[in-house]
């Protein structure tokens, strides 16, 4: 939880002053060149979700109704969701139990001359195993890559940050994500034709309603109060008994039957935006917390002889949570590590394309995945 007392002074402040939450101000400007620049990339562009970001990437590479795009079978519902909402065809490939990216071998056997582009993943922050050798044969192929980085901001490959290789990448800002501001995501590319067509998307993009952003930044506050007040202990039931009508739901019931949603398709406001370029400034200081703690849970893994997610040489992961695959009773009954461990165990993916019920085919690792992998937590207590 990436929220602190100055994302929570940020918030009130554009909460006092409602003059500028929908009028397109330096600050977007602002929030996008700084996520640039960290990232070593050319143009970034913000909107309100990674989902969001993945439509105007798929609108930015032209991706037409019946082509073929090539998915993890290990995913969430809205990646999916943004090809069929333009009727393209989403084909599901395998995934490794390394570091949970999709598999080469069983991601070739799924190429026909009607795709048009492979999304990759780095997912629990490490970067995909197979990551170099899917690029080199999508550039052979002339087939494009989509990188999605929403679980992974900040995580490199030989000191280049990921999402770079690709053509174009999503990042995600959402509760559970590297850095929050509730609800956001970005886009990145490096290719100019490609950000000339996310501009034009970005620009016919609303601005969420005015009860949206509300929300959002009441979020800011009942987050922080819950996790991270001095008095959080009180304010835990204070926050509760007036926060319920104002709870930010990430994917609404509608969404993960595959229906798009009224809200769909913002732009990132103002208000955000300010709450982006904070977060983003601690973006270095909780991933080095976070590295810092994946060494407690490489140790309970050697001592338990788990095995201890794959570091690809040259990489280095932010672990985002430490994903390790454990007998499927410890992910179904979990009490144990509230027990032992007195940690929240996260058991993330308990369905292939999380959280819909939806079967993929020939995907067995990504069926083990879904029943045996856990995740712990990367930031601990001081
Ligand atoms: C969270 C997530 C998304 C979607 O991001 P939103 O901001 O929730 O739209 C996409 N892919 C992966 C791997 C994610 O973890």
């Amino acid at each position: 939880m990436t929220i602190d007392s100055d994302d929570w002074r940020i918030a009130k402040s554009w909460l006092k002053n409602r003059k500028n939450w929908r009028t397109n101000g330096p600050i977007i400007a602002d929030f996008e060149n700084n996520f640039a620049k960290y990232n070593g990339s050319k143009f970034a562009y913000s909107f309100m979700g990674g989902r969001v970001a993945l439509s105007a990437a798929i609108y930015a590479l032209n991706i037409k109704p019946y082509e073929e795009v090539i998915v993890p079978g290990y995913t969430c519902v809205v990646v999916p969701n943004a090809f069929r909402y333009e009727k393209i065809q989403v084909k599901y490939s395998d995934i490794e139990l390394e570091t949970y990216g999709l598999d080469f071998k069983s991601l070739v056997k799924l190429v026909t001359p009607k795709t048009k582009a492979i999304l990759v993943h780095h997912l629990y922050g490490l970067v995909s195993r197979d990551y170099l050798k899917i690029i080199d044969f999508a550039k052979q192929n002339k087939i494009l890559v989509i990188e999605d980085c929403a679980q992974s901001l900040g995580a490199s490959l030989n000191r280049l940050k990921i999402g770079n290789l690709g053509d174009i990448a999503i990042y995600s800002f959402e509760q559970s994500k590297v850095i929050t501001t509730i609800l956001g995501g970005m886009v990145i590319t490096n290719n100019s034709s490609f950000a000339a067509r996310l501009k034009e998307f970005q620009e016919r993009s609303p601005f969420p309603n005015e009860k949206k952003i509300e929300n959002i930044l009441w979020n800011i506050f009942s987050r922080y109060s819950y996790y991270k007040h001095p008095l959080s202990f009180l304010m835990r039931d204070i926050t509760r008994l007036f926060s319920n009508k104002k709870e930010v739901v990430s994917t609404p019931e509608d969404e993960i039957n595959g229906i798009i949603p009224d809200d769909y398709g913002c732009r990132m406001p103002p208000p955000l935006a300010a709450i982006g370029i904070n977060q983003l400034n601690k973006l270095d200081y909780y991933n080095s917390r976070r590295k810092a703690g994946a060494l407690k849970w490489k140790q309970w893994c050697i001592d338990n002889k788990y095995k201890t997610p794959l570091v690809i040489k040259g990489s280095e992961p932010i672990y985002l949570r430490f994903p390790v695959l454990v007998e499927k009773e410890k992910k179904t009954e979990s009490n144990w590590a509230k027990e032992t461990l007195n940690i929240e165990l996260g058991k993330w993916f308990l369905t292939n394309i999380h959280p819909s019920d939806e079967k993929v085919d020939n995907c067995p690792n990504s069926n083990i995945a879904v029943s045996k992998c856990i995740n712990f937590p990367s930031i601990l207590p001081d």
